[in-house]
């Protein structure tokens, strides 16, 4: 069973005497910062010029260059986008390192495939917040907090795993849960969910079902909103209270057809298929074509989104998503911001 870590656990004095330095101000980078500064420690973010440096000096942060807020921090935090934390590592941070300082991650991507070596005498470690950035932060300001996993995967001072929970505790987490894991769990568990089941899984379920429905004949409103809008309803019941919980909504018919229906949809060849791309996650093979598309300016990538903006799904949902003013980015605008 997995140890879990709440706010009277953990002791955040060890943080409170670091000078902390959060390298970027996006979705996560903004809310580490700034629930952290509330929460009392000694941080200042480290960016490029540009629209995330104003804001953070608009939100009242102390904003240097990357390489001066590594170069002073004891405890320097990367949270760039996962493709550019490599370049920016090698050119600004790393020089910036000295003895005892903590090298700090939201994701183990780029130190577990070995594209970030960090040197022997430093703390890495990482603090993922199950949840994206926006969330961290509202969830603070409301006194609650995002569920994060600390993993350790170097301790040069005997303190790293004290310094990940007290980094866990200031941005709210433990007020809700803190895990335990490690780089190589993180890593490609996370990888593994996201392509196979919540977004890779999601989007092709949602879009074979629309398609078959269409190609019969449907309305595609009709379909759009069968096989796509009610998918958020039927999640928000289990998210909430398991699949019983969703199950005991739902009619028995639809109930039924859940059990008799679904693993033909879902079947031992789909498993099989899962297997796969968690022995490619496994091997290193998939992280291997994401960097070479990136360091080819993403050609499959820039063609595979198009083709997805360009799926009739997508312009039948625009439309009716503009026809419900309560659902869409008008309702909920503080997620959409990158
Ligand atoms: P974002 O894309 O939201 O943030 C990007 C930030 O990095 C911006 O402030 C951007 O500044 C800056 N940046 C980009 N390129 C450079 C550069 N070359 N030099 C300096 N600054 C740069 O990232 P996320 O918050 O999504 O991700 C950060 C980390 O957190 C990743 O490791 C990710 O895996 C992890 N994570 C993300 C979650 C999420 O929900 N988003 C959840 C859990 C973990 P500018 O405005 O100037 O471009
Ligand atoms: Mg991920
Ligand atoms: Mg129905």
């Amino acid at each position: 069973m997995v140890k879990m870590y709440y706010n009277q656990d953990i002791n955040e004095a060890i943080l409170k005497d670091k000078k902390i330095a959060v390298i970027g101000y996006g979705s996560q980078g903004h809310a580490h910062a700034l629930n952290l500064k509330e929460s009392g420690f000694d941080v200042r973010v480290g960016i490029r010029p540009g629209g995330s440096a104003e804001r953070a000096k608009n939100d009242g942060l102390v904003v240097k260059t990357v390489a001066e807020a590594a170069k002073e921090a004891d405890v320097i935090m990367i949270l760039l986008p996962d493709e550019r934390q490599k370049e920016v590592y090698e050119a600004e941070i790393k020089d910036g390192l000295e003895a005892g300082n903590a090298l700090v991650f939201a994701h183990g991507f780029n130190v577990h495939y070995q594209q970030i070596v960090p040197p022997a005498d430093v703390d890495v470690f990482l603090i993922a917040p199950k949840g994206p950035g926006h969330l961290v932060r509202r969830t603070y300001q409301n006194g609650a907090g995002v569920p994060a996993l600390i993993g350790i995967y170097q301790d040069a001072t005997g303190t790293a795993k004290d310094l990940a929970l007290a980094w866990a505790k200031g941005i709210g987490s433990a007020r809700a849960g803190v895990l335990e894991t490690t780089f190589k769990e993180e890593t490609e568990t996370d990888l593994f969910g996201e392509q196979a089941v919540l977004c890779g899984g999601a989007v092709e379920l949602v879009k074979a079902g629309f398609e078959t429905l269409v190609e019969a004949g449907y309305q595609p409103e009709i379909a759009y909103f069968e096989c796509f809008h009610e998918l958020k309803l039927i999640v928000d019941l289990m998210y909430e209270g398991g699949i019983d919980n969703m199950n005991y909504s739902i009619s028995d018919t639809a109930e039924w057809g859940e059990y008799v229906s679904g693993p033909r949809v879902v079947t031992a060849a789909s498993k099989a298929a899962m297997k796969d791309v968690l022995t490619d996650i496994q091997t290193g093979k998939f992280a291997k074509e994401w960097i070479a598309e990136n360091e080819n300016d993403r050609p499959q990538y820039s063609v595979k989104k198009q083709a997805v903006r360009d799926h009739q799904i997508e312009e039948v949902g625009a439309k009716l998503r503009e026809m419900m003013p309560f659902v869409g980015q008008k309702a909920n605008k503080e997620v959409v911001t990158k």
